[in-house]
């Protein structure tokens, strides 16, 4: 996307400080918003500015605190106090310190490890600097945790890990109401959870309990750690056309997609990492590369097994909703990619049609909606 202003507000906004003398180092970025998530491990700060900045940064032990100088930036009052209300930060304060320089000071509940990045502007994002402040012992005893599951569960125990798409920062598809596809997943998929846990046979885990983003990877990581049997990614569809309607389930694909349609979904879901902002270093189980899937025996049974699954959600799916398509389609969605764990993406309605927003908001579909897919589940397990 262009840049919205005209060349010559651009040219007299770089020649004036020239101009006009100003100090060597001209700010140049401007600090449009600051705020927070918070994660089971961590907490990630974001920071919108007009364009990038370069930054420093230092911390202390006692008591615990990171600290970050920005360079080149303005900030539109000399200093704000954020209060993060999470179990790993107090506060972020920031002050203008004049000459372009913004001091931003993040006051740690612990000992926290730090990984600072800077993303490029993508779809509506700006410029975003983005502050991981993790609890490294905490994510890896939530890594073991996960992993003991499939040792300490009963005998014939299924387990069920159910990702509510997007999160955080990446909001997911946005209805004609502004309602967001992240609110509505993460509700249906503590329905399902509630749901599926009253099966003594049954153990349902969420790859996210709140607000905060998890890389793609990370979520099918999850299901790997947890030995999961069964995969569902829950999402709502969009598209420019308001008329569009409907439930639709997808399936992995090693080839190419079922169909055009159906590429540019996967295409549009598989962006989620660059909305959420990925960061280079590991972060909640986060392996953000695309590894090639080794075709084997093993997977090839997966993926006849996902299909099952998929055919079973459409049949009690169409009792609660219009389908877009009777068959399920395939694509490659890097969420689904879990080796050997059958795995649906469900695309639950229309966030983007005003009858299907208004149902999508409404707590009785969304039960509605768990229902059938708990259902579908308790088939498949025992058919
Ligand atoms: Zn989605």
């Amino acid at each position: 996307m262009g840049t919205k202003f005209p060349k010559i507000i651009l040219l007299s906004f770089f020649l004036i400080p020239i101009l006009t003398l100003q100090p060597t180092f001209a700010p140049a970025a401007l600090i449009t918003d600051v705020r927070s998530w918070s994660a089971t491990d961590h907490t990630r700060v974001v920071i919108d500015l007009t364009e990038p900045v370069q930054y420093e940064s230092t911390s202390q032990e006692n008591p615990p605190q990171f600290q970050l100088e920005l360079k080149g930036v303005y900030f539109y009052t000399p200093k704000r106090e954020l209060e993060v209300k999470d179990p790993f930060l107090s506060t972020i304060s920031l002050t203008d310190l004049g000459d372009g320089r913004v001091r931003i000071i993040f006051q740690q509940k612990k000992t926290l490890n730090t990984n600072v990045f800077l993303l490029k502007p993508y779809q509506d994002k700006p410029h975003r600097l983005v502050i991981d402040l993790i609890d490294v012992s905490l994510e890896k005893k939530e890594i073991e945790e996960r992993q003991k599951q499939k040792e300490i569960r009963p005998k014939g125990t299924k387990i069920v890990v159910i990702d509510p798409g997007h999160g955080g920062e990446d909001p997911g598809a946005i209805g004609p109401k502004k309602t967001m596809e992240k609110d509505i997943v993460l509700k249906v998929g503590a329905k399902l959870l509630q749901l599926l846990n009253r099966d003594k046979e049954i153990q349902a885990f969420l790859t996210r309990k709140g607000d905060y983003f998890i890389p793609l990877g990370g979520r099918s990581k999850m299901a790997t750690d947890y030995g999961a049997d069964l995969f569902i990614s829950l999402h709502t569809d969009a598209s420019f056309n308001p008329q569009a309607r409907g439930s639709s389930v997808y399936c992995l694909s090693l080839a190419g997609a079922t169909d055009q349609a159906a590429k540019i979904l996967a295409d549009k879901e598989n962006l989620s990492n660059f909305l959420g902002g990925v960061t280079s270093k590991p972060i909640t189980n986060g392996k953000d590369k695309v590894e090639p899937i080794l075709v084997d025996l093993a997977q090839n049974d997966t993926m006849r097994e996902s299909f099952v699954f998929a055919e079973t959600v459409l049949q009690d799916l169409k009792a609660v909703n219009l389908l877009k398509y009777s068959s399920y389609r395939q694509a490659n969605f890097i969420v689904l990619r879990a080796p050997r764990i059958p795995s649906v993406l469900i695309e639950m309605a229309y966030i983007t049609n005003k009858e299907d927003e208004r149902l999508l908001k409404s707590s009785d579909f969304q039960e509605k909606i768990a229902k059938a897919l708990a259902v579908s589940i308790k088939k498949y397990f025992r058919p």
